[in-house]
């Protein structure tokens, strides 16, 4: 009887946590909602009916290291697919937001997953591109100052990334071994390099552009290198089991306060 009068909320935040209800009437229930939520543990924990789904550290910009005292206006939507997709805009203020065009405008976009009712669409996205687990819309370009966190589909820790849209820069960027170190080499600075979107990759002229390049911290810059999760560093964009993917994944991918490294000719530096 009681539930006629009373329904279960789909969504609730307390403190910093998000919970979802998914049972009974709100399986497969889309909702989007707004929250407010204190950054004060720099995480940000969700919850299905009590069970811990992710944990989403916030990791801070180097130019912005005080958090804990600021507050994540974040929208949280559930589509009837089961998918919960979470971002929003970080502030000094519970009250308000700085505009798009501030200099002190940062957004985060948490990677998106599914409830366990569709976990199996989880597993699917396993090593896959940012594009395919929603991080990343064709024809919409993420702007620079989104950032976004991930979550490693192996270890389940999470962390955050900066992105270029290397097509725009005509450049070619290439993953160390571990992804500890990526380089960033203009179209032009050597013959045959292949350029973003490009379908047909000739393996022979491929391993002469790598041939070119410089020795990195961990290994070799090679263009099928994974992008690796920098915790347990297995792979999380799986370019080597899904060579189809890299010519797509037009964005380069950085550890959020590390820098890039440029191609310099070889007679430079
Ligand atoms: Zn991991």
């Amino acid at each position: 009887m009681l539930n006629l009068f009373w329904e279960k909320k789909r969504i609730v935040v307390k403190d910093s946590d998000i919970y979802i209800d998914n049972l009974n009437e709100n399986l497969g229930k889309a909702i989007e909602m707004e929250f407010v939520i204190a950054l004060t543990f720099r995480e940000v924990k969700v919850y299905e009916n009590n069970t811990l789904i992710r944990n989403f550290r916030i990791e801070a910009l180097d130019t912005n290291s005080g958090l804990s005292d600021q507050f994540l206006h974040c929208s949280v939507r559930i589509l009837t697919n089961s998918a919960v997709m979470v971002d929003g805009v970080i502030s000094k203020s519970r009250l308000s937001i700085p505009g798009r065009t501030d200099k002190e405008y940062e957004a985060l976009r948490f990677q998106p997953f599914f409830l366990s009712n569709a976990d199996e669409k989880n597993i699917q996205l396993f090593g896959k591109g940012l594009f395919e687990r929603g991080l990343h819309f064709a024809g919409s370009v993420t702007p620079k100052d989104v950032r976004c966190i991930c979550v490693c589909d192996y270890c389940k820790q999470s962390f955050t990334i900066q992105h270029f849209h290397a097509g725009f820069s005509e450049v070619q960027y290439f993953y160390s071994s571990n992804s500890r170190e990526i380089l960033i080499v203009p179209y032009d600075a050597i013959k045959n390099i292949p350029q973003q979107l490009q379908e047909i990759i000739d393996l022979s002229l491929l391993n002469e552009v790598e041939s070119k390049l410089p020795k990195t911290i961990d290994g070799s810059f090679r263009y099928y290198n994974s992008f690796k999760c920098p915790h347990c560093l297995s792979p999380f964009i799986d370019f080597e089991a899904n060579k189809k993917l890299r010519p797509k994944e037009y964005y380069g991918n950085i550890l959020v306060n590390h820098a890039p490294r440029y191609w310099t000719e070889p007679n430079e530096s």
